[in-house]
């Protein structure tokens, strides 16, 4: 059986909100019945894309991540509902019944992603239902795929063991892995939103003036072990990626056939630029 799931690329994500615009023209002052009531012009955000910066000047990055409903297999807001009230089907897709959860407002904190929003006036829990309404009309992929300028959203239509394949292909992740819930939606270059890196940028020193140094080794140390290396680009920078925030202590080794070489002792708790190191001729 072929399901529905989404992929979110992390690295692809500028922050367009061309997602969580197409979700508002989708269902802002229109009904589709059986699938979703409007959903109110203020206040809801079924797609949300959050920032995160990281780093310090010179060396700063920005990661924007879309969030929704997760599609999960193992649905907490499911069990939860009273009535049948929200529903998983064949394809993958979860539908929260704009009839049948009509006063639930306790489905907005069974959901642990924030997903389900509370349409006052309406009495009703919301969410993101992937656009059921138009997959089951012809269309090939929900509006916010097809809306997103940069590639930053896919959605396949393959089997559960196929899916398998492409998150050990492709390195996907879940958002939160310790929440058990079988999500539908996976995400690509996570580490961007959610570890840090330890960069720092390597000059020479000659005759009192610095330049950028290209080509230096850097080698990251943790407990006397090497788990890491890069080289120096024409700036000078290296950046270690994908750690752990509040990991403890790292060394790194800077070394060139041409200089002395030298080491930096980093305490990591957010992403962290060292400064500037300076080697002088041998
Ligand atoms: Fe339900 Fe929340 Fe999972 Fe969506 S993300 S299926 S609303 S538990």
């Amino acid at each position: 059986m072929k399901k529905w799931n989404l992929i979110v690329d992390v690295g692809r994500c500028h922050n367009s909100n061309n997602c969580f615009l197409s979700v508002a023209d989708e269902y802002q002052r229109n009904e589709h019945p059986g699938y979703s009531a409007e959903m109110p012009l203020h206040g809801h955000r079924w797609i949300d894309v959050k920032k995160k910066e990281r780093g310090q000047a010179p060396m700063v990055d920005v990661a924007y991540l879309p969030t929704m409903c997760m599609h999960c297999d193992d649905a907490p807001c499911i069990a939860a509902a009273k009535d049948d009230a929200i529903q998983k089907r064949n394809d993958g897709i979860v539908i929260i019944d704009p009839v049948k959860a009509k006063g639930q407002k306790h489905l907005v904190d069974s959901c642990p992603y924030g997903a389900i929003w509370w349409n006052e006036e309406k009495q009703l829990p919301q969410h993101w239902n992937f656009d059921a309404h138009l997959l089951d009309s012809g269309w090939v992929e929900p509006r916010c795929v097809q809306s997103c300028p940069t590639g930053a959203l896919r959605s396949v239509i393959i089997t559960d063991s196929e899916m398998e394949r492409l998150k050990s292909e492709e390195g996907l992740e879940q958002l939160e892995p310790e929440i058990q819930t079988k999500p539908r939606v996976h995400y690509k270059n996570l580490h961007l939103y959610k570890k840090c890196f330890i960069g720092g940028t390597v000059v020479i020193t000659d005759s009192g003036l610095e330049d950028c140094l290209e080509g230096a080794i850097a080698v990251l140390n943790k407990d006397e072990k090497k788990i890491g290396e890069e080289i120096s680009d024409a700036f000078g920078e290296f950046k270690f990626d994908d750690l752990e925030p509040a990991s403890g202590a790292y060394r790194i080794d800077i070394l060139h056939p041409e200089y002395t070489s030298l080491s930096v002792n980093v305490e990591l708790r957010e992403s962290i630029y060292t400064g500037v190191h300076a080697l002088t001729p041998r």
